[in-house]
């Protein structure tokens, strides 16, 4: 146990610093280490040498080797499996209502999410963030309309996820089964990731804790290519450094996200949307969860779950028709800006990629230069070109039938 009496993030800092030393005496050390072992195989048969040949394999013998904690998952990244295109609008929520006997839990829910829409869902407990979420995954039923939009793939994580594993499998065969394709390794590392490493990996399901089940459920989870993810505390037991290799993934996640928590750090900048769910209804905040807390003046969301009035300028979530028209048209805006910009950026890559092709057509032309490397160079440019080319016509046909 190290104690670093520091803030985490100053800790982070130093611990870096330390490490970066010890870096370089480790450096050091091995190749004075190397440099002794060198000497003893050169003069062991030397009857000349013995004493100093001794000595220094007594030295290497008692010499403490400078260790580095593995600190590679820190810069692991995961990548979700591409997933079919969904259409435009993935979930539509109608006058969702929802009780259980006596107990009313959701009143009149509107809701619209745009195909890369993030949402978090925020409030304290019992406030119905579960309940909405198993009324969107189709998992409970509801008073009013649900409906998911064109080709979605769902992914749904709830928190008892683990009762959903196997217990007779293996660790690492759980994952394996949905992703046959993905490398050994890989499935190793992401598995390492979310803090099963080496023997762990062989275990039998049925003997994990339920943390250790309930980050191998979330390990499937990733290896699945779908386009709506809906997660219900997902960091409930993982550390600082696989909550990070989440928040990434999902970052770079290319479908709807909606995601339960009361981890403000591992909610910010990761949505940009926020519905809370408060005693008076749930309200929309657009912006991510810093952005809620700020209109609110709040530091965290442990003060927002104790508040306990709403302050006067918060508004009912979208209770009519003009404010579901209001937010379809918000996300097709969104959508069209979307497109604007991806087309924008095709079309420089592309002019790049021309004039790159240009240049290697005219050096293969002069030279009668055919080494393999150069047309193999060609071949992928040209590949690549065709593929933004191919993308750029998507892109365009979608915008224009949006306009
Ligand atoms: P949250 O996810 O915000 O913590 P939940 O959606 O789990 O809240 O629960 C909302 C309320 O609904 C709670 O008061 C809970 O006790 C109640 N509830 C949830 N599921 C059931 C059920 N199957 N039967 C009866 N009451 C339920």
């Amino acid at each position: 146990i190290y104690d670093y009496p520091l803030p985490y993030t100053k800790y982070l800092q130093r611990r870096q610093e330390v490490r970066e030393t010890l870096l370089s005496a480790q450096k050091n050390q091995q190749k004075m280490i190397k440099d002794t072992e060198d000497f003893i195989n050169r003069f062991r048969a030397k009857n000349t040498k013995a004493t100093q040949v001794q000595s220094r394999i007594k030295m290497l013998d008692k010499l403490e080797r400078i260790e580095l904690d593995e600190e590679e998952i820190a810069t692991m990244k995961i990548r979700f499996p591409e997933a079919p295109r969904s259409g435009k609008i993935n979930l539509e929520l109608k006058s969702v209502s929802k009780s259980f006997g006596e107990k009313e839990v959701l009143q009149d829910v509107n809701l619209i999410m745009g195909r890369e829409e993030k949402i978090a869902f925020v409030g304290k407990n019992g406030a119905g963030k579960t309940t909405l979420s198993k009324i969107i995954v189709g998992e409970l039923s509801c008073k009013g309309s649900v409906h998911l939009g064109h080709r979605i793939n769902l992914g749904y994580y709830a928190q008892d996820q683990s009762n959903t594993l196997d217990p007779k499998l293996d660790v690492f065969t759980t994952v394996e089964q949905v992703s046959k394709d993905t490398h050994t390794q890989t499935l190793r590392n992401l598995l390492g990731a979310f803090l099963f490493s080496g023997d762990d990996q062989y275990k039998k399901v049925g003997v994990l804790s339920g943390g250790e089940k309930a980050r191998l459920a979330l390990c499937k989870l990733l290896l699945q290519p779908v386009n709506f993810l809906v997660l219900d505390e997902p960091t409930n037991h993982l550390d600082i450094q696989s909550k990070k290799i989440l928040k990434e993934a999902l970052r770079d996640f290319q479908g709807s996200l909606i995601i339960v928590s009361h981890d403000r750090d591992f909610l910010t900048g990761l949505t940009d949307k926020v519905l809370a769910f408060t005693r008076s209804g749930i309200k929309t905040y657009d912006g991510d969860v810093s952005e809620f807390l700020k209109s609110k003046q709040l530091s965290s969301l442990d003060d927002f779950h104790e508040k306990k009035r709403p302050a006067k300028s918060e508004k009912p979530v979208a209770e009519s028709q003009n404010k579901i028209e209001f937010e379809r048209k918000r996300v097709e805006k969104k959508e069209r800006n979307r497109l604007s910009s991806r087309i924008q950026k095709l079309e420089n890559e592309i002019g790049e990629l021309e004039s790159e092709l240009k240049k290697l057509s005219e050096e293969i032309g002069s030279n009668r230069n055919y080494s393999s490397e150069l047309i193999s160079k060609y071949q992928e440019i040209k590949s690549r070109l065709d593929r933004r080319m191919q993308e750029w016509e998507q892109n365009v046909a979608e915008l224009e039938k949006l306009n």
